[in-house]
């Protein structure tokens, strides 16, 4: 077969796949928000019916005799080219998907639903005898299954790939190290710092109705587009991205919380901005997908704390903040500014400010490295847990259920994701410094409510780009620069130093 034939079958069969992956992402996304509560077993089968024809679309022989025939050919002559990147990332998702025995696939699907099924149950009674023996047989599988991945070398790196492509530990722990040293020394400095924020203000009484229309009117001047999304309430935020013109996103409401649903909404609407500005031509093919996790963290990241809780954004936000919660014109705007920049250790990631956050990162990256390289036990895994806590963040938790069971990605089986959250705020930093170059300072654009032209440089950069590039390579294609932690850390250094007074 000639190599256009081939290169046509495989953009056809894998667009076809997608479809079915995107209706998967629709019952997903029913599922977590408007379905009845009887609906959930029909859906579950539904979702592993869908599930196994994407598997056996993903493995199908005859894509790899297709990818044979377009190899040696000539579209792979310019490695960037639209067709040299699809072909690039198709090889890397059939090799991960062949690679794995089929016995061993089962046991891990098995494993990561029973796993959730029974962190769901233990988490609430602390009950981490019941845990363990689920994580410690997926913990076993997965390096099985890392194992079967690689050849040779650091079985982490395996899993890493899978969020996070390209990625090392060997890469990305002395970044990592650089950043957690840093961090513990600015959470110092914060302690010693001359000033406190009243953080009473944004407890007071916000009306949900209220929170909801604020929050619309914020995302819609950003450029999140509505007539091609919505927003709904859930349990735990997310957003998906559907198909060209449906990308969603969810948040959660606390009367009590000023915080928590913006803040959550405008994290995903960054997100949601991310997959709007996709190459809608190249959808159904990598081209037209987002670049890893990380990259995609970057961006929610971003507008959430860089541009969301900068003062410039909310020169212009708050009068309108103002007009919806009328007490807030008690509360001068530096104060407020300040008050949604607190620093304050605590023992839940989800919870955690823009300084403490990456360390509750960082720990989970120590101790998953550790478990895959065997110099951890599943079982000794709460005390590593204290011992971390201790040493970054000067906390003890005071049960599992607020220290080593918090999160649901171990027990679904997700080892390697994490670092892809602390990635995505390095990211963020450099991609936002790079912007200032750029644009001038992007704050005084923020202020007159001018946030087109920051989305515009975004959506030429890196939206627009698909996957053409690795997330390495991108951040080197966009900044000039590798992966560097000094740019987070001087951005934390100048920012809270500004705040705190040190
Ligand atoms: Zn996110």
């Amino acid at each position: 077969m000639s190599s256009r034939k081939a290169y046509a079958w495989l953009l056809n069969h894998n667009k076809e796949t997608s479809y079915l992956d995107s209706v998967q992402s629709l019952l997903n996304w029913d599922q977590r928000t408007h379905i009845p509560p009887r609906g959930h077993a029909h859906r579950a089968a539904q979702l592993a019916t869908l599930a196994r024809f994407v598997h056996i679309r993903m493995t199908d022989p005859k894509m790899g005799e297709m990818l044979a025939a377009v190899e040696s050919s000539e579209w792979m002559k310019d490695p960037l080219s639209a067709e040299a990147v699809n072909i690039r990332e198709w090889r890397r998702s059939y090799d991960r998907a062949t690679k794995i025995p089929e016995r061993l696939a089962v046991e891990l699907a098995r494993a990561s639903a029973e796993g959730e099924t029974a962190w769901e149950e233990a988490r609430p009674r602390n009950d981490w005898a019941a845990f363990k023996p689920f994580l410690a047989r997926l913990v076993a599988l997965k390096r099985e299954e890392a194992g079967a991945l690689t050849s040779g070398g650091e079985l982490y790196d395996a899993l890493l790939d899978a969020y996070e492509p390209g990625e090392t530990a060997q890469n990305i722990a002395p970044v990592f190290t650089r950043l957690r040293e840093a961090l513990v020394e600015i959470l110092h400095r914060i302690e010693g710092g001359s000033r406190r924020p009243d953080t009473s203000i944004l407890q007071l009484a916000f009306p949900v109705s209220l929170q909801q229309t604020f929050a619309c009117e914020v995302l819609e001047r950003l450029g999140y587009d509505f007539q091609a999304g919505r927003i709904d309430p859930t349990a735990h935020p997310f957003s998906v991205g559907i198909g060209p013109g449906d990308v969603r996103i969810t948040t959660r409401y606390d009367e009590r919380s000023f915080s928590m649903a913006l803040f959550g909404a405008i994290h995903e609407a960054g997100h949601a901005l991310y997959e709007q500005g996709l190459p809608e031509e190249h959808w159904g093919a990598p081209m037209g997908q987002a670049v890893s996790l990380g990259i995609h963290e970057s961006q929610s990241r971003m507008w959430e704390n860089l541009v969301g809780r900068s003062f410039g954004f909310w020169k212009y936000f708050y009068p309108q903040a103002q007009k919806h919660f009328p007490f807030l014109n008690e509360i001068p705007l530096e104060a407020f500014h300040f008050a949604i920049n607190t620093v304050s250790p605590s023992l839940i990631r989800t919870e955690a400010d823009e300084v403490t956050y990456n360390l509750h990162v960082l720990l989970r990256f120590e101790l998953e490295l550790a478990l895959m390289r065997n110099e951890l036990e599943v079982a000794d895994l709460p005390e590593a847990w204290k011992d971390g806590m201790q040493a970054y963040l000067g906390l003890t938790p005071p049960d599992y259920a607020q220290g080593v069971m918090q999160d649901v990605h171990w027990s679904g089986g997700a080892i390697g994701y994490f670092p892809t959250y602390t990635l995505g705020n390095l990211y963020a930093a450099q991609f936002y410094a790079q912007a200032e170059k750029e644009l001038g300072d992007p704050e005084a654009l923020f202020a007159r409510g001018e946030f087109a032209p920051f989305l515009a440089w975004l959506r030429n950069k890196i939206h627009g780009e698909g996957s053409r590039y690795r997330p390495r390579d991108l951040v080197k294609a966009v900044t000039g620069e590798g992966l560097k932690p000094e740019v987070l850390i001087e951005y934390l250094m100048k920012k809270f130093g500004a705040l705190y007074g040190f």
